[in-house]
C-alpha cells in the first residue's frame, strides 16, 4: 500500500491506472487516445464546487523505473560542480546526480507522449508536473502541435511527485524553443523556475495574496474548469487581502472548502475574492469585518478537499462571472539579483549539460 501523492491537479479517481496504460500503450495511439478521451471527459466534469482538487491515484512504481531513484540526490544549486561531465568519470553523471531525463515527441495527447517516454510508473504525474511550465508560455492542450518536442530534465521521489528540474520546450505553435531552469538563490526561501534569462518563468500578481509561495500548480487557462489559481505553499503563509474589502462570507462549504473567506472589493469592480483550503481563520476576523489592501486576513493551510498544503485564490465579479486573476491584477515578472546571476549562470550549464543534446530540429 503507497499513500496517495500529493499532486494537487484533478486527477480522475482512478482505479487501475497502470493496467489501463499498459494496454493502451499496447494497443497503440488509438488506444491510448480513447483512454484519454475517457480521462478528459472525468477530469472536466466539475463536481458541484468551487473547489475541484482531486485525489491522485497511488503511482505504482514499475519495475522498468527503478535504476534511476537508486540514487539520492546530490547535487545541491549552490557549491555543486558546474563542470560539464569529463568522459573519464566513471558513474553516468546523470544518475550520479539523481536524474532523469526524457526526450518526449508530442504526436497525440500530453500524457501519452510523456509516458511513452517516461514509462507508465512516472509519466501520468510528469505530464502534470511539465504541465505546469508550459501553461507560462503556450495554452495546453490547446496550443500542442504534433512534432513539438519536449526535453524534461527530472527526479523521481518515492510517494511524492516528480520534481521537474529543467525544461526545453520547441514549439510548433510559437516557432521557439523555450527553457526553464529550476534554482534557488542563496537566501530565499523556495526555489523557482527561471529562464535563461534570469527572469522568473511565473508571471506575478502586483497585490497577490500571496507573497512568497513555491510555485502556481493551477491556471485557469490551463483546461481543467477549475476556477480558481492554486498556489502551492507551506501551511501558515500569510494571506493577504488583494484588494480593500468587506468579509462578507467564512467556512462555508466546510467539507469542500475547508476554512474559507469571501472578500467583497469596496468600491472599483466590486470584486469578489475566494479563498479556500485556509488553515484556522482567527477568531476575531467576522463576517462585516473590513480588510484593507495588503492586511493579513489569514493564514494558508490544507483544509478541505485538498491534497497538498495550497491556497485556492478566486476571483468573481458581481454577476459570479469567474474572472482570471492574471488578467484582472497587474502582473509582472521577478528577475534575479545580479549576485545571484553567476551561481544561476553554472546551475544552466550543469543542468543543460545533463539534459544533452536537444533532440533533432531543436
Ligand atoms: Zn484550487
Amino acid at each position: 500500500m503507497r499513500p496517495p501523492l500529493p499532486t494537487l491537479g484533478p486527477q480522475p479517481k482512478k482505479s487501475p491506472v497502470g493496467p489501463v496504460m499498459v494496454v493502451s500503450l499496447l494497443l497503440g495511439l488509438s488506444a491510448g487516445g480513447v483512454w484519454w478521451w475517457k480521462q478528459r471527459l472525468v477530469s472536466e466534469t466539475p463536481p458541484a464546487t468551487a473547489e475541484q482538487n482531486a485525489a491522485t491515484a497511488p503511482v505504482a512504481q514499475g519495475p522498468g523505473e527503478a535504476g534511476s531513484t537508486a540514487t539520492p540526490p546530490s547535487a545541491a544549486p549552490s557549491g555543486a560542480p558546474a563542470a560539464a561531465p569529463t568522459a573519464a568519470a566513471p558513474v553516468d553523471p546523470l544518475s550520479a546526480a539523481g536524474l532523469s531525463r526524457a526526450f518526449i515527441r508530442i504526436d497525440g495527447p500530453m500524457e501519452t507522449a510523456v509516458t511513452a517516454a517516461a514509462g507508465p510508473s512516472v509519466g501520468p504525474a510528469l505530464a502534470q508536473v511539465v504541465t505546469r511550465t508550459l501553461v507560462w508560455w503556450v495554452d495546453v492542450p490547446g496550443d500542442l502541435r504534433r512534432g513539438d518536442s519536449l526535453d524534461v530534465l527530472y527526479e523521481v521521489r518515492p510517494n511524492e511527485e516528480p520534481l521537474v528540474h529543467a525544461v526545453r520546450f520547441t514549439s510548433n505553435k510559437t516557432g521557439q524553443t523555450h527553457r526553464t531552469y529550476r534554482f534557488q538563490p542563496e537566501g530565499d526561501k523556495n526555489p523557482r523556475y527561471y529562464l535563461p534569462s534570469g527572469e522568473e518563468l511565473e508571471l506575478r500578481l502586483e497585490n497577490s495574496p500571496l507573497e512568497d509561495y513555491e510555485q502556481v500548480t493551477s491556471l485557469l487557462r490551463d483546461g481543467r474548469r477549475h476556477k480558481g489559481v492554486d498556489f502551492k505553499t507551506p501551511v501558515g503563509t500569510p494571506v493577504k487581502a488583494p484588494f480593500t474589502g468587506i468579509v462578507r462570507r467564512k467556512n462555508w462549504s466546510f467539507r469542500f472548502n475547508g476554512n474559507c473567506v469571501e472578500l467583497e472589493e469596496v468600491g472599483g469592480k466590486h470584486r469578489r475574492a475566494l479563498f479556500l483550503h485556509m488553515d484556522e481563520l482567527p477568531r476575531s476576523l467576522k463576517v462585516g469585518d473590513r480588510f484593507n489592501v495588503g492586511a493579513v486576513l489569514g493564514r494558508s493551510g490544507n483544509s478541505g478537499r485538498s491534497f497538498a498544503p495550497h491556497l485556492h485564490y478566486q476571483l468573481e465579479a458581481t454577476n459570479e462571472r469567474v474572472l482570471d486573476p492574471y488578467e484582472s491584477h497587474r502582473t509582472y515578472r521577478r528577475s534575479l539579483a545580479a549576485s545571484h546571476r553567476a551561481a544561476f549562470e553554472a546551475e544552466v550549464r550543469r543542468q543543460d549539460g545533463l539534459l544533452g543534446t536537444p533532440v533533432a530540429g531543436g
